[in-house]
């Protein structure tokens, strides 16, 4: 079994534990610039204020609503999100971090007392770091996906749900109902096209001809059906990345306690996700490092996290890295080893040409600088695409270094590396 950990409106909840008075009052955070609305208390959604609602729009309403507006305190989010996957790890050995605030808890072997222990999570987390959370259990991530919904919407389940079987009643009640888009991964365009083929709601699919499914749509369409029927199947790397963020993070073959290895392993995923970023047409608003350590000297500070608000929403991988390698330089404690290291673009929104200064001077150069950098990352992503991925990269690159991972059975790259492409000699 899994638990799928998930805490309440987050970044609203993380701005009422040092001002209790927002407690039961409407909050909305506002994105850089303080622009537009990026994450609303259930009060603020109550009000109908949509998500992305620009800010000049909310501020006529603040006085008469009692609204309170705030600034993103990415440095706050990115410690309390730390604090909370702490707590998880005190309880539970074997956590996966997903986004900034969820996570996966492994309940192998321990599906006879699964309830009492989800219980228990959803009292510890609020109890120790002020941030309330929903805690949802079954055999596999995407029914947990669907049991974590209904711990939160359903007030009478006091924030936890557990499906033991993957045959619950209960369950396949709520399957037949769940929209086939909502489905964890889905979406609405590959629901679209399965909505063609009559699979509308997660029950269809669930029951679905598994063939024809193999046939019309990819491996993960087939993998979301077993994991739908109670089989996990979806390992975490390759999970569908979590909402409007992206994560790039593994752990180490061996643990370091070097900086400049951790650097590379920050460096190496921070272009892996820049790529993502520009593949998918968006900006980042902001990004979060962490890093873990079983190490006694991380003194039970299983995580640790630092994220920072980007001057302006970029894809501009320098200057990502840049901010990125401050933040590992601000967490990294000498003489810790660490076992795993990541990144998180966080709260992307589509592309759109930069803002420029109000001064027309100012406007020029910075329209000309814009102009470079889009084209270098432009070349960049063309000839990793061509030749390889980090065929050309920023830094030096590290062979068989300690973070990478243990890859000492693997056949050569005959088809994508010119390094171990096929010989052959004639005698
Ligand atoms: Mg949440």
């Amino acid at each position: 079994m899994i638990a799928l950990v998930d805490c309440n409106n987050f970044y609203a909840s993380c701005e009422r534990i040092f001002e209790p008075a927002l407690y039961g009052k409407p909050i909305g955070v506002l994105s850089n610039n303080d622009g537009c609305i990026i994450a609303r208390s259930n009060e603020l959604k109550a009000l109908n204020i949509e998500m992305g609602a620009p800010a000049f729009q909310v501020y006529p309403l603040v006085k008469r609503l009692g609204i309170t507006l705030r600034s993103s305190n990415y440095a706050l989010y990115g410690d309390m999100s730390a604090r909370v996957m702490q707590v998880l790890t005190e309880l539970s050995p074997s956590v996966e971090r997903y986004s900034i605030d969820e996570a996966f808890v492994d309940l192998s072997g321990m599906e006879e007392q699964s309830i009492a222990f989800c219980q228990q999570l959803a009292a510890t987390v609020p109890r120790y770091t002020g941030i309330p959370v929903s805690v949802g259990a079954a055999p596999s991530k995407t029914l947990a996906k669907i049991a974590n919904h209904l711990a939160k919407k359903q007030p009478g389940r006091n924030s936890v749900c557990v499906f033991q079987e993957a045959d619950d009643v209960e369950l396949l009640q709520w399957l037949k109902k769940l929209p086939v888009e909502e489905i964890w991964g889905i979406g609405k365009r590959l629901g679209q096209k399965l909505r063609l083929r009559g699979i509308e709601t997660a029950m269809d699919l669930r029951e679905a001809n598994p063939q024809q499914l193999k046939k019309n749509f990819s491996v993960l369409v087939a993998r979301t059906q077993m994991e739908l029927q109670g089989t996990p199947c979806i390992h975490l790397d390759e999970a569908p990345e979590p909402k409007q963020s992206i994560m790039c993070s593994r752990s180490f073959s061996t643990s370091t306690n070097s900086l400049n290895d951790l650097k590379a392993a920050i460096r190496f995923h921070c272009q892996n996700a820049c790529e993502k970023l520009r593949g998918q047409n968006s900006l980042t608003q902001a990004v979060l490092v962490t890093v873990r350590s079983r190490s006694e000297r991380f003194k039970g500070r299983a995580y640790d996290a630092s994220a920072i608000a980007l001057p302006q929403a970029t894809d501009d991988t320098q200057q990502i890295l840049h901010t990125a390698q401050t933040q590992l330089e601000a967490i990294y404690q000498p003489g810790v080893r660490y076992h795993k290291a990541g990144i998180m673009l966080l709260d992307l929104i589509p592309w759109r040409p930069m803002q420029l200064g109000l001064l027309e001077s100012e406007q020029s150069a910075l329209k000309e600088k814009g102009g470079k950098t889009q084209k270098l990352m432009q070349t960049l992503d063309q000839l990793n695409h061509k030749m390889g991925r980090h065929t050309v990269a920023f830094g030096l690159p590290v062979e068989d270094a300690r973070w990478q991972m243990k890859m000492a059975h693997r056949s050569p790259r005959y088809t994508t590396c010119w390094s171990e492409i096929p010989k052959a000699k004639a005698c």
